[in-house]
């Protein structure tokens, strides 16, 4: 008879649930989720939820083997077929404008727009229908290691001692502070500033991005016809814009967005995250995973985060099947260092691309603009280079 292992996922946010859900079809594995926040509610009555993902082509494969998908694209959801990203020193049909098609890249759409309360909404619903068990509001007390493995003490004095333990807490990860693993971390000075917007043109089911001297301004589409806005600025700019007039903040979002889709009109709740980009001295410890923020946070300028998160889930799926075909114990060293070889190469040149590209644009020198211009033009025109990239966003590569 096959041995069985208990596993542990700290954090039931976007990538905690993508990994449970990957994770229950294997009936090796005695899965517990434990969050301290309370249980997400979605309702389409509800209004919009303030945060909202692009959920790139990739993503949506893997949340589609959890047979969550089919409950997402049901609801509400926005596909993006275009993608137009422009600099402030030009203008959005300038010759350097990116531009991007799903169709140039033979796939339906460049992702949706989702209610990030929506994705995690689906795969509970899907996680009922297995053995997986879910705690909410369930605070750990203590997590410490007991040789090869962890322990971990609940504040309402449960003990577990899993053969691994995951942990998917988000940016701030107390799973990762207790095992000591160290963080390299970037603080931006800029807040991104976020709210839903009734534009006087259609959005046309595309995903517009403008490059300012202060941080990008994206616009993405929602299915009602608004638009859901990210404005990474200087944090005073964001805090300002949290207690402007609805007046003063369409007349401001229309001069940064330079007009593209008209007038705009404030239409749902604001709010305004600090930035910082960071990356996990090492992802895998004995019995220990990390998993999304809580291994890499990247800036949110093309909408990276969260997609690098499910492909997370998805590597470290796959690398406990195969262990456990081969009768290894899936929280072995050797076992998720095929995890960590996987995916920590990728998940860094994709923050240090956003890094870069965030350091480009935000910057005053004149002499820098014009060579952004430059390299604008020749990304356009560099043929395989720029489909190889767009590829690698789209997680279709
Ligand atoms: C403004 C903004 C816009 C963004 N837009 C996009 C986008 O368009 N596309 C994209 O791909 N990414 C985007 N991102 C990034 C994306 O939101 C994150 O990458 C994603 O939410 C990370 O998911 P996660 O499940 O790893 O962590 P989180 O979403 O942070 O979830 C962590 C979970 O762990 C729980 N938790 C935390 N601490 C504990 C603890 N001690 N004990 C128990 N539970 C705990 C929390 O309650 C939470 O449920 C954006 C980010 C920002 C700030």
């Amino acid at each position: 008879m096959k041995r069985s292992y208990d596993v542990v996922i700290v954090g039931a946010g976007m990538v905690g649930l993508t990994a449970a859900a990957l994770l229950s079809g294997n009936d090796q594995l005695r899965i517990t989720v434990i969050d301290s926040g309370k249980r997400p509610v979605f309702d389409t009555d509800d209004e919009v939820s303030l945060r909202v993902s692009a959920i790139a082509p990739g993503s949506v494969e893997v949340l589609s083997k959890t047979g969550a998908w089919t409950e997402i694209v049901r609801n509400r959801v926005c596909p993006y077929r275009d993608m137009k990203v422009w600099d402030a020193a030009g203008n959005v049909d300038g010759p350097e404008t990116l531009s991007f098609s799903a169709a140039e890249f033979a796939v339906g759409q460049l992702g949706f727009i989702v209610e990030n309360t929506l994705i995690r909404h689906a795969l509970l619903h899907q996680l009922e229908e297995s053995d997986v068990r879910i705690r909410f509001e369930t605070p750990i007390k203590t997590v410490t290691r007991a040789g090869h493995r962890f322990e971990i003490e609940l504040e309402v004095g449960d003990r577990l001692n899993p053969d691994l333990l995951i942990g998917a807490d988000g940016a701030n990860s107390f799973i990762r502070g207790s095992a000591n693993i160290g963080i390299r971390s970037w603080l931006h000075s800029q807040k991104a500033f976020v709210t839903c917007l009734k534009p006087e043109k259609s959005h046309c089911n595309t995903a517009w991005q403008r490059f300012l001297r202060t941080g990008p301004i994206g616009l993405l589409p929602l299915s009602d016809g608004r638009v859901s806005i990210v404005w990474s600025t200087t944090p005073e700019q964001a805090e300002e814009a949290l207690s402007m007039s609805d007046a003063e903040l369409s007349a401001t979002l229309a001069d940064v967005t330079d007009g593209v889709l008209g007038k705009l009109v404030p239409a749902g709740p604001r709010g305004a995250f600090p930035l910082k980009s960071q990356h996990a001295a090492e992802y895998v410890q004995a019995g220990l995973a990390l998993l999304g923020d809580a291994a890499h946070t990247v800036h949110p300028l093309a909408g990276q985060g969260v997609n690098l998160g499910i492909a997370d889930a998805e590597a470290l799926a796959k690398v406990i099947s195969t262990a456990l075909q081969a009768d290894e114990n899936p929280g072995d060293l050797p076992v998720l260092r095929n995890y960590e070889r996987a995916r920590k190469g990728a998940n860094k040149t994709m923050l240090h691309f956003m890094d870069g590209l965030n350091k480009l644009f935000s910057t005053e020198s004149e002499s820098l603009a014009r060579l952004r211009g430059v390299g604008m033009y020749a990304f356009n025109k560099s043929g395989p280079i720029r489909d190889h990239a767009v590829q690698v966003a789209l997680g279709i590569r």
